[in-house]
């Protein structure tokens, strides 16, 4: 008992998910001395799902493995080809494999459903059946671990539309920036596939184009669901490996992974293109402008935001419902380099 209690307050002392996964696999793995047991979370559109592995521990294992942050879907498994884990969570109950063959494990998955985050299975291989007291044992930590994720969530989202607040902005972008600047130099040494998928990062502010008339018009209800209706456009758009914020009001922020710098202003074109074709209910058509800047070596969270917003402001002058580059403007000699003085600071 005492050892549970001592997962559980480990377990429940971070406030990082990436950790609260390895934690969870790692006080399974000593708790029930499986085979092996696993995190996966199901990731994609619905046409294209995949399963990433957030965290799996095997016996011999002195640390859980991850799939990396960066990982393309097409080297993923697909939903189907893990039947089990499928059906788990299409019927959100724990689902028992037998052994394939002699000798093979018996394959355990229980249905982790949160709010927010990807759909997942938890995973143990064991190699009897599982007694019904640690299956019990199991059940329970899930709950706490999904109590906790829905903490987290309350803390870190925004209400309206689930994306991360402007809280967690900072932590998010210094996080990316290192990885950005550890795959730069990686590709320029030769690195292989995977790091050159998405070695840049792009930072972009999404803001409605004349907002304040569809509330005026409309009043706040309906301006509230247009900002609901967008935030599920912006997901739709992105990759599960992409950042969404919303940073107030209507405007939102993206950190995006490209494969080359080319390929974000397309990303974004798409995403305006796809806005301004969508008749909102009652609203009709609504249109964002969109200010993106690349992130570089040594980037801070208000510097690159501050670049991302000129060229916001850029767009806003220049017609709206268009996406501005920050680089390519300045390169057009369009915007300057040189940081706006007189400004409020925005961090
Ligand atoms: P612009 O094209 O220049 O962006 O024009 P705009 O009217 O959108 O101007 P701005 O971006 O400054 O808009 C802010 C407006 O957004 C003010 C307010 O009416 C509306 N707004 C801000 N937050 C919320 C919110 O949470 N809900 C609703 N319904 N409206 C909001
Ligand atoms: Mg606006
Ligand atoms: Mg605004």
């Amino acid at each position: 008992m005492t050892l549970v209690v001592e997962h559980l307050a480990e377990l429940t002392g971070f406030r990082d998910r990436d950790l609260l996964d390895v934690m969870l696999v790692s006080t399974l793995r000593d708790l029930l001395r499986p085979v092996s047991v696993g995190i996966y979370r199901v990731v994609g559109d619905a046409r294209k799902q995949h399963w990433l592995t957030r965290a799996r521990i095997g016996e011999h294992d002195t640390a859980p493995a991850a799939d990396p942050l960066w990982t393309e879907l097409d080297d993923l498994p697909a939903l189907h080809d893990c039947p089990e884990r499928a059906q788990c969570l299409r019927e959100e109950r724990a689902i028992e494999r037998p052994p394939a063959a002699p000798g093979e494990p018996v394959r355990l998955h229980f249905p982790i459903v949160t709010e927010h985050e990807a759909a997942g299975v938890l995973e143990v291989e064991t190699s009897a059946p599982m007694p019904e007291e640690q299956r019990r044992t199991t059940a329970g930590i899930l709950r706490i671990y999904r109590n906790f994720q829905s903490l987290l969530d309350y803390s870190e989202r925004d209400t309206l539309t689930g994306l991360l607040n402007r809280k967690t902005f900072d932590e998010c972008f210094l996080r990316l920036a290192v990885e950005a600047a550890n795959n730069e130099q990686a590709r320029a040494q030769g690195g292989g596939r995977r790091i050159a998928n998405a070695a840049f990062v792009h930072l972009a502010v999404i803001d409605i184009d004349h907002f304040k008339r569809v509330n005026d018009l409309h009043g706040h209800l309906i301006g509230d669901e247009v900002l609901l209706l967008l935030s599920r456009q912006l997901r739709a758009c992105f990759r599960f490996y992409d950042h969404l914020f919303r940073f107030g009001g209507e405007e939102f922020v993206v950190l995006v992974r490209c494969a080359s710098p080319q390929v974000a202003p397309e990303v974004f074109e798409r995403l305006r293109a796809t806005v301004a074709a969508c008749v909102f209910p009652r609203v009709g058509q609504v249109t964002v402008s969109v200010g993106m800047s690349r992130l570089r070596a040594g980037d801070t969270p208000s510097a690159a935001f501050e670049r991302a917003d000129k060229a916001l402001y850029w767009a806003k002058q220049h017609g709206r419902n268009r996406v501005a580059d920050f680089e390519a403007l300045v390169a057009a000699g369009e915007l300057s380099e040189a940081a706006r003085t007189g400004d409020v600071e925005l961090f």
